[in-house]
């Protein structure tokens, strides 16, 4: 089925071949010299280890070829799952901050040669979103990530982003990146209420202005929030696998995702960062399919949430839902379902 995709990290989508390619070419260590060795390291065993598989995968991005590269690889990904349109998190201080460093313009463009291919030569379309690791110090580097983001408007930068470890990393603490974000137009995507709970989104909401927020499961703590959330519909970039990897659910089966679509709140399904959870888009459909009992109708609804919550003129929403509408019915007829 077509797909759109909202919250994926660039970084954390490198699949183990391009990450052994890369260590080659860069001459980095890894702690595996074989793409077996590499899946079996990169699968998630706790938060500490999962920062630590980040940490390596950043060093071995060291010139704007590795970005095009990735991007690429990245998007032949999307393509081969049917994604149509992701829009692309990115933490581009960490690889100014580093042994290597890209300078922002230079890791923008290498990015854009790729999304312009893979326009060309696979039909799927991308847009950036830079954001900054909440564990950054000081925290007044957001406002130089945020002017980054803002130099890139013209060429495919959507919004602004904080993510990373949210315990003792308040969303108060990056306030003013996000009043430049918001003030000069791009998207305000803060990920909160994963590991922490609601102080985390209200704090997302209120003083980051929040267009969407990054997981905000934990919302449910909280029947105000419930109710705020649900009157404004602002969306929940939701990534089941992600929250279970992560301790926030203990188990799909006991995944809030059932109570988060009873409440009427606004769901969209995303991978987050695939390979390191051993998963993709596809796969969070399927495994929701299957084991909330969702039907054809739930699916469909949840991939327009999607396309409805995309950074484009109100227009092309429309045109591209009805576009995945049509497609839907093809493919229910085709599957007699
Ligand atoms: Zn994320």
């Amino acid at each position: 089925m077509p797909k759109v995709e909202l919250h994926v990290h660039l970084e954390g989508s490198i699949q183990p071949e391009t990450l052994l390619r890369l260590a080659r070419r860069n001459h980095k260590p890894l702690p595996a010299r074989t793409v077996e060795g590499l899946r079996r390291w990169y699968s998630f065993t706790d938060f500490d280890h999962f920062i630590e598989v980040y940490r390596v995968i950043c060093a071995c991005i060291c010139t704007p070829d590795d970005f095009e590269l990735i991007a690429r690889e990245f998007l032949c990904n999307q393509a081969e799952q049917n994604i149509r349109y992701s829009e692309i998190i990115f933490t581009p201080y960490t690889h100014v901050n580093s042994d290597d460093p890209v300078p922002f313009s230079e890791q923008l463009a290498a990015l854009n040669r790729a999304r312009d291919w893979a326009a060309v030569e696979l039909g799927v379309q991308a847009v950036w979103v830079p954001d900054i690791s909440r564990n950054t110090r000081p925290a007044a580097h957001s406002l130089m990530v945020v002017d980054w983001a803002i130099s890139g408007q013209e060429q495919g930068v959507v919004g602004f982003g904080v993510g990373g470890g949210e315990t003792g990393n308040p969303p108060e603490l990056f306030a003013e990146a996000f009043d430049r974000a918001r003030a000069a137009g791009l998207a305000c995507l803060p990920h909160a209420g994963e590991t922490e709970g609601p102080a985390s989104i209200w704090g997302a909401l209120h003083r980051l202005h929040a267009n969407r927020i990054g997981h905000g499961v934990r919302c449910l703590e909280d029947p105000e929030l419930v109710a705020f959330l649900r009157r404004r519909q602002i969306p929940l970039d939701v990534s089941p696998t992600s929250n279970i990897c992560l301790g926030v659910a203990l188990s799909l089966a006991e995944h809030p995702l059932p109570r988060l679509l009873a409440e009427g709140l606004y769901v969209t399904i995303n991978s987050d960062d695939p390979p390191l959870f051993n998963t993709n888009l596809t796969q969070e459909y399927l495994a929701i399919a299957d084991t909330f009992d969702l039907g054809v109708n739930a699916i469909e609804r949840l991939v327009l949430n999607g396309v409805h919550a995309l950074l484009r003129p109100l227009i092309e929403r429309a045109k591209i839902s009805e576009q995945f509408r049509k497609e839907f019915t093809r493919l229910c007829t085709e599957f007699q379902l």
